[in-house]
């Protein structure tokens, strides 16, 4: 027990208030990346959670390629097509609202949608994946937002972000030792930053009113995964969120709408630095 006046060795705060810790990375610039990889579980995820900021990105010139995990199926809601040509809808679909917000690239790795598949396998395509585009910004959904249910969210947002901060590491393989040793002779530029969508604690409001009809367009493409009458609803509820976020933003955020990322320096994703 200390005596009146000893130097404090530890002080307990209020049980149930936590104190961030500093970092000593300083949140990156969302709008300096050139080549953006955006990984997502799902065929529209990209676009219902980052598309605004995404197609911005495209607006100032950086190439967006976008990766998906799974291969949706089970979210398709005409039961009558069989998995061939419930595919070739999710292709139109994610083809047309790709076009919409300016993506370059698809990458699919057909992972069974809502099914048992093994992070360390996805892992090694990812690092395949972002060892041939060489992108300096990834984003991805957040694997910390506290209510997600969705095993597929979690674990995507959680190998993608492990696959950020391991890919530079030349011991681990990816899943093509051909990408592997081309990315050795020739690495590309740095990674800038992470970037989370659906993200739980934001600390990046984007104003995406220049773009929100891009965004609307892409989200109106997915016809194979929503009813006819859910997709209006659907742009509904994201058009309202956008402008919740946009207020949340505060007096001087001159935006309407906007879209809220939690967007981290790689050094940020390990070890509490
Ligand atoms: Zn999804």
């Amino acid at each position: 027990m200390s005596a009146a006046g000893d130097p404090v060795a530890v002080r307990v705060f209020v049980p149930g208030q936590p104190i961030p810790m500093p970092s000593r990375h300083p949140v990156p610039d969302l709008l300096a990346a050139r080549r953006v990889l955006a990984i997502q579980p799902h065929y529209d995820d990209n676009d219902i959670g980052a598309g605004g900021t995404l197609a911005l990105l495209v607006a100032t010139g950086a190439e967006v390629v976008y990766c998906t995990v799974t291969d949706d199926l089970v979210g398709v809601v005409d039961d009558t097509l069989d998995a061939t040509a419930a595919a070739a809808a999710l292709r139109r679909d994610q083809a047309a609202a790709g076009q919409a917000i300016g993506v370059s690239r698809q990458v699919r790795l057909g992972y069974p949608d809502a099914g048992a598949w093994d992070r360390f396998a996805v892992r090694a395509d990812l690092l395949r994946v972002i060892r041939e585009v060489r992108p300096d910004a990834i984003f991805t959904v957040d694997p910390w937002l506290p209510t997600e249910a969705h095993r597929d969210h979690r674990e995507t947002g959680l190998v993608a972000a492990e696959a950020a901060i391991l890919f530079g590491l030349p011991r681990l393989p990816g899943s093509d030792p051909g990408v592997d040793a081309a990315w050795v002779a020739d690495r590309g530029p740095d990674l800038r930053y992470v970037a989370f969508y659906h993200a739980g604690v934001a600390n990046t409001i984007v104003n995406i009113d220049a773009t929100w009809e891009r965004k609307a367009a892409a989200v109106s493409e997915y016809r194979a995964q929503f009813e006819p009458h859910e997709l209006p609803m659907l742009v509904d509820a994201l058009d309202e969120r956008a402008q919740a976020v946009a207020r949340l933003a505060g007096e001087g955020f001159s935006g309407r709408r906007a879209e809220g990322l939690r967007v981290l320096h790689p050094g940020a994703l390990h070890g509490g630095a």
